[in-house]
């Protein structure tokens, strides 16, 4: 059997409470030609996962939508023997197919993974999978900061965030993280290397940041919006990159409250005033593209140790909407994962 996350039918309100999801269990399906089973090892839990459930993205019925890890029990799949170790979509599940007829978001293609490589097998739905991807490409490929520059990032000590920060100091930036609690600013700085951490809970956040950015912001990595946005926004220099990668204070807005074209409205004097370039980042666009070329530039940095990566892995099916929704209230330290069965690598 396997067990899983549905959502119960309830109507979804701003964040998701008790009510909201149920588990079910299912006897464990049968790959046809094509496909292969596999058992779940790490489910990730993100912020847009959220968006998929009131956006209603998920087929009906069907497991709660996630990245995972997992490791294939019977392979009819071109590519795939049992005993792989893989990332795919499982979901909020211990169990699922994948291959042909599988639903899936289309740029999460099942691949299978060289635990060597990847150290941990966790890193592959983390610092060496699509968030990995999601900071290079958002900061490397689309903001292209330079040695010297003044690197913002917010939700510093999440998924994104951490790598988002390693990454420009490994060229030459200085870079300030806004986060929360003062455990994960003391984090960042410390551990990861940071400049310097601000906390968006101290009611002096705006002139702590005007602070730690004597120089102003030529690269501003937008992962929550409003009031961490708009103490960013008088810092920017003339000719400043911003990227939007994601806007989590908003994500329980109401349904059609248009969060990022309030943000740009805001923003617009400053922008045009100082040339400001801002774009969105879909990590989609470039995980057929850029996903090689970024595994080969930070796999040996995570190998080294020059870039690290702090994952908070809960444990067991029965806590997954728990450790969902602490990872929506920042209640996460860290990259957050539950794991559902024992890691085969020993790690
Ligand atoms: P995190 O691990 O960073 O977890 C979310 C964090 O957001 C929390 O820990 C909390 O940190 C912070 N947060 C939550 N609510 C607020 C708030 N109201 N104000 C300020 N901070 C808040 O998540 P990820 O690293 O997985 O994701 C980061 C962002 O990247 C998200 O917006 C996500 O949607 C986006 N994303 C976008 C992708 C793309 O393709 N564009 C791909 C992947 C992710 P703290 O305690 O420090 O406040």
């Amino acid at each position: 059997m396997s067990r899983y996350w549905t959502l119960s039918g309830k109507p979804l309100g701003g964040w998701p409470d008790e009510g909201t999801f149920v588990l079910r269990d299912e006897p464990l399906p049968m790959p046809a030609q094509g496909q292969a089973l596999t058992r779940t090892i790490y489910i990730s839990l993100d912020p847009y996962q959220w968006g998929y459930k009131r956006r209603g993205t998920e087929p009906k019925g069907a497991p709660c939508h996630a990245r995972t890890i997992s490791q294939v029990l019977e392979s009819r799949m071109d590519g795939f023997a049992a005993g792989d170790i893989v990332f795919n979509t499982n979901g909020w599940a211990e169990a699922g197919l994948m291959g042909e007829g599988v639903w899936r978001p289309s740029y999460m293609v099942p691949r299978k993974l060289d635990p060597k490589q990847l150290g941990r097998i966790s890193y592959g739905v983390g610092v060496l999978g699509m968030l990995g991807l999601t900071a290079y490409a958002g900061l490397i490929v689309m903001a292209e900061p330079k040695a010297g520059e003044t690197v913002v990032v917010s939700a510093a000590s999440g998924g994104v965030g951490q790598i988002v920060g390693q990454l420009a100091k490994s060229r030459g930036a200085r870079v300030v993280g806004i986060a929360g609690k003062e455990e994960k600013c003391r984090f960042v700085v410390e551990a990861l290397g940071f400049d310097a951490c601000v906390s968006h809970l101290s009611p002096t956040m705006a002139a702590d940041l005007k602070k730690a950015c004597p120089n102003g912001v030529d690269v501003y990595f937008e992962n929550v919006g409003g009031a961490v946005f708009d103490a960013v926004l008088p810092l920017f220099n003339q000719g400043a990159r911003m990227t939007i990668c994601g806007l989590i204070a908003h994500y329980g807005d109401a349904p059609g409250a248009d969060a990022r074209a309030a943000l740009m409205a805001r923003g617009k004097p400053v922008f045009e005033a100082r040339g400001v370039t801002v774009r969105d980042l879909f990590v989609g666009d470039f995980a057929a593209t850029h996903y090689d070329a970024f595994l080969n530039d930070v796999a040996p940095l995570v190998a080294s140790g020059k870039v690290k990566y702090r994952e908070d892995i809960r444990k067991g099916i029965e806590n997954v909407p728990a450790a969902f929704s602490e990872m929506l209230r920042g209640e996460n330290f860290g990259k957050m994962l539950v794991q559902v069965r024992d890691d085969p690598t020993g790690k």
